[in-house]
């Protein structure tokens, strides 16, 4: 296994209830390093830009709406294979089907309000990176 980055959102539901250090704290226990960090109020252009994958899906304006709701945490992780890493602390999307001690377990709210967003693959890991991050933000 090799070191690699991942990128992360902790979601509104989230910031909102002051859990910003008890999310981090969970990404830390599971070996992930917080490599980047900032705190940010998305605009709508900017969370459908990130979500166009889902612009088709019926949930795409809820979504969109929900993650504009309140500020967000973006972060880069870094690791042992950290999207596999990440996305298996993370949980299932829906908390009801995540696993006992994963971040969606312990902390969603609901299927949209999970807490967390975390890259599927390394190559979407690096494009999402680059849609919030300068490389001089990102120090390991
Ligand atoms: P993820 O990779 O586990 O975050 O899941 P997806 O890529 O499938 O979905 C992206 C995000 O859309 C999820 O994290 C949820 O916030 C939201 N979402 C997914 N499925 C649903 C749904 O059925 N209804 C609603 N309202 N939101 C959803």
């Amino acid at each position: 296994m090799a070191v690699t980055r991942t990128f992360s959102i902790i979601k509104p539901d989230a910031t909102r209830r002051n859990l910003t250090g008890g999310v981090t704290k969970m990404l830390e226990d599971a070996g992930l390093r917080v490599v980047a960090s900032k705190r940010i109020q998305m605009t709508r252009e900017q969370a459908e830009g990130f979500y166009a994958v889902h612009s088709e899906r019926p949930f795409f304006n809820d979504l969109v709406t929900f993650m504009i709701s309140g500020p967000v945490v973006v972060q880069v992780l870094e690791g042992e294979d950290a999207v596999l890493t990440n996305r298996t602390v993370m949980g299932a999307t829906n908390p009801d089907n995540a696993d006992e001690g994963t971040i969606r377990k312990t902390y969603a709210e609901s299927i949209e309000a999970n807490s967390v967003h975390g890259s599927d693959s390394d190559e979407n890991a690096a494009i999402e990176i680059e849609y919030f991050f300068k490389p001089e933000e990102i120090v390991g």
